[in-house]
Parts: structure tokens; C-alpha cells; sequence
């Protein structure tokens, strides 16, 4: 079975051709035309056409197409609500897909709740049937699956972790207005201010970046960070503090196995667990400290898996 997976993110975008069990036959990423949404996905298109022709492949024999959309999508008109970044509203992707591909079957999602369902089928899904799926990269983004089925919510917006507020005391403004959130604090954006704080105010900490030859960055910080620089290491606990507050409120109401790290940040996990860790020991109940914390199995193409498995949970539920 031919499933096409269209993976359109604010800066760049994947199609490929895959089939249910999450095989990519052929794949083509470029950037995001993030002007003019309908001539994105006109491109979109005109790229999965070469990609059936290389392969030989009539339209036809494609059950479905998952997408990706990088905002709010009503799953069930498939129409993309509001995508911040891209600075897209109201656009009816499904129906335009369709006309344009004459292929009826288009499932849209949001690209976290993509990973989170590509996790389940074709990733850590078979040690974990409850996990939070945590993307940690410039922002904050989330979903939840309980009890081995994806959760939506109302808006499709459970899970929705980055707008927890997880700082009182020297909140930072998140992009959504207020104060606080853990999109604020917790994410690459907040490790970025908390280096630049202490590159203003601590000398040795600005000339140790200098001596590797580096800028300032969440990857030079890193680096400092393996090589045993404290305040390096001290930046990266706060980091995981936050994330591990963050984690806490979802494991008291939700209970469970684990919190999938997926996104950027993912790739300092050794960096960033010691902070969670004391952070869920604090703020959680008793059975919930034992919630393991690890990354995706799905690697830099999460969201990719993830489109193939939308489809293909679509196409079984009918
Ligand atoms: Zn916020």
C-alpha cells in the first residue's frame, strides 16, 4: 500500500512516498514558501508528482496522504487555522489537495501530534503505550498519548506543554504575550538568553568560549559543558529544571511511562537530565518519580514518520 507523507514545516518542507509500514520509497526536502501558502502547496504537489513518476507509480495506487501542518488544523476539515511562524490563516489544505491531486484520501494534523502518533507505531510505541512527546527546539511543543491512542482534546490542542508556566519569580516574556512559560525558559530560546546573561556578566565564562575558537552557542555551551565548565553544566541543569517542572505537572494528572524528547535540544540530553530528574523528584508523587525520560527513537525525521502514521491510522479506522 502507497502512502504519501507531506511533511510541511515554517522553514522547510519533506514529501515522500512511503508505505504503511513506514518504508520512504523516495523523498525531496526544500524550503518553505512561507509568502503565499497555496503556492507552497502547489509546489508541494508538483514535487510528489516527479516522485510517483520516478517511481512508477500511478495516483491511483496512493491510499492516502498524511500532512503536516505547523499550527492549528481542524483534523476534521482539514482546514489550517492559524500557523504563527509561517503567518498562514484559514487555508483548506485538505480540499485543495485533493482537487489538485485527485486523491480523496488527506489526513492534516499538527506536526507534534504527527511525532507523537509516528512514536506510537513506528517508534518507542512498543515499550511505552502513555508518553508525553516533547519537542525542545527554539520553542516548546507537545502531545500525549494515553493508553495507546493519540489525544487530541477538544481543539486538538492537548498536551500543548510550552504555555505552562514554570518561573514566578524572573519570569521572561514567551512569544505567546504573557509570562513564564516554559517555551520562555525551557527551550532553546531559553537556553540562548541564559548563556548571553552569563557571557555579559561573568569574564571567565566569555573568554572559556573564546578559547575554543567559538561563538556563544546552545552547541559551543555544550561542548564547555562535556569538557567540565561549571557554569556551562550550571546552564543546562536550569535548563532541565525547567523541563523537569514541566514534566511534573503532566505526570501528576496523567501518570504516565515516559516524556519522548524529540527537536534540538534533545541532543544535550545527558546535559539536560540530571535538572529534570531533580526537578520530577521534587514536584512529583511517589509511582510518578519513576517516569523515564529519553529521546525519540524516530531521529531528525520524527515528523516525517509521523505523516506516514496518521495516514495509515486513518485508513484502519475506517
Ligand atoms: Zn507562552
Amino acid at each position: 500500500m502507497y502512502i504519501g507523507a507531506f511533511d510541511i514545516g515554517g522553514t522547510k518542507t519533506i514529501i515522500a512516498l512511503a508505505d504503511e509500514n513506514g518504508k520512504i520509497y523516495e523523498k525531496n526536502q526544500f524550503v518553505s514558501d512561507t509568502k503565499d501558502c497555496l503556492r507552497h502547496l502547489d509546489h508541494c504537489c508538483e514535487e510528489f508528482r516527479k516522485i510517483l513518476k520516478n517511481q512508477g507509480i500511478d495516483t491511483d495506487a496512493v491510499s492516502a496522504i498524511g500532512v503536516n501542518l505547523p499550527g492549528i488544523v481542524n483534523r476534521k476539515t482539514g482546514v489550517l487555522e492559524c500557523a504563527v511562524f509561517a503567518g498562514w490563516y484559514d487555508i483548506p489544505v485538505k480540499e485543495y489537495l485533493a482537487n489538485s491531486l485527485q486523491i480523496e484520501k488527506i489526513i492534516c494534523e499538527n506536526d507534534v501530534n504527527s511525532c507523537a502518533e509516528g512514536e506510537l507505531r513506528f517508534g518507542l510505541g512498543d515499550r511505552y503505550q502513555s508518553f508525553g512527546w516533547m519537542t525542545v527546539s527554539t520553542g516548546v511543543g507537545g502531545a500525549v498519548v494515553c493508553d495507546g491512542k493519540l489525544i487530541r482534546g477538544a481543539h486538538g490542542f492537548a498536551g500543548e506543554f510550552g504555555h505552562m508556566k514554570v518561573e514566578y519569580e524572573q519570569a521572561k516574556q514567551c512569544p505567546c504575550g504573557e509570562y513564564g512559560c516554559l517555551e520562555a525558559h525551557g527551550s532553546g530560546t531559553g537556553l540562548g538568553r541564559m548563556i548571553s546573561e552569563h557571557v555579559a556578566n561573568d569574564p571567565a565564562f566569555a573568554a572559556a568560549f573564546e578559547k575554543i575558537g567559538k561563538e556563544a552557542t546552545g552547541a559551543s555551551c555544550a561542548e564547555l559543558a562535556r569538557n567540565g565548565n561549571q557554569t556551562a553544566i550550571d546552564i543546562f541543569e536550569s535548563l532541565g529544571e525547567y523541563l523537569g517542572r514541566g514534566i511534573s505537572y503532566y505526570a501528576n494528572i496523567l501518570d504516565p511511562e515516559a516524556v519522548v524528547i524529540g527537536g534540538g535540544v534533545a541532543a544535550s540530553i545527558d546535559l539536560i537530565l540530571p535538572g529534570i530528574r531533580r526537578a520530577i523528584e521534587r514536584y512529583t508523587f511517589e509511582p510518578m518519580k519513576q517516569i523515564e525520560v529519553v529521546t525519540t527513537a524516530l531521529g531528525y525525521e520524527a515528523a516525517l514518520v509521523g505523516a506516514i502514521a496518521i495516514a495509515t491510522t486513518a485508513l484502519e479506522r475506517e
